[in-house]
């Protein structure tokens, strides 16, 4: 499902149905060449749908320089180790997320309460600090570090056609202050942050794809 000229859903639910496993979260392909990336990897179920449906997109195994990882939880990271595997990608995960999912923890990143199983998955690119621009081919990426759902939950923006595209996954939430170690004070300061990129288009996790920054805004402020 094309969203820009570069960017396209592999995987989680679309306006059709699963593209993939249909407990994936969303997975978004950001095709640039020879620098292409993903983000987010769904919970592994559904793995060999997101490499057909990259494939009908253009893009071979080979192209993929990364895989971006909005946070550990497992909806979002189970399927990691296997597009690894399957791909040329490094990982990059922040690295308050980054611990659970090397270690393949499976109550922070929720695979428990999913009744699946989390690899340990090595993040090989582990970034620390708010922010931080990965160069694809003729794009750029920045990951902006937003803590609150989880201790290392980020977000990453790019420009696509002229639009400002924002991948912030759980913008929704949920906040679980016990086991997902969520913080709720730091998530609406987050929340601020989003509000104040302007975006154009939201590449949400669960709840679809929003057009125009009026709605961005309407669906981002609907949690503050
Ligand atoms: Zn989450």
């Amino acid at each position: 499902m094309q969203i820009t000229s570069d960017i396209f859903q592999i995987g989680g639910t679309g306006e059709r149905g699963a593209l993939s496993d249909p407990a994936d979260a969303s997975i978004y392909l950001i095709k640039d060449g020879k620098q292409s990336a993903i983000v987010d990897s769904g919970c592994g179920g559904g793995t060999e749908r997101v490499l057909e449906n990259m494939k009908a997109c253009g893009v071979e195994e080979s192209d993929i320089a990364y895989i971006f990882l909005t946070h550990c939880h497992f909806d979002h990271t189970g399927g990691a180790n296997a597009l690894r595997k399957a791909t040329a990608a490094k990982i990059v995960a922040h690295e308050k997320d980054a611990v659970f999912i090397t270690s393949g923890d499976k109550n922070v990143t929720g695979a428990e309460w999913y009744g699946g199983h989390i690899a340990p998955t090595p993040v090989d690119i582990v970034v620390s600090g708010n922010k931080k621009e990965f160069r694809l081919d003729k794009l750029s990426v920045t990951m902006h570090h937003i803590p609150g759902h989880s201790p290392g939950s980020v977000v990453f923006t790019l420009l696509s056609d002229g639009l400002f595209v924002l991948f912030g996954q759980d913008v929704h939430g949920p906040i679980g202050e016990i086991i997902l170690h969520s913080n709720r004070s730091e998530y609406q300061k987050s929340l601020e942050f989003l509000l104040t990129l302007g975006a154009d288009i939201l590449c949400e996790g669960h709840f679809g794809i929003y057009h125009g920054k009026e709605k961005v805004r309407k669906f981002i402020k609907s949690f503050l």
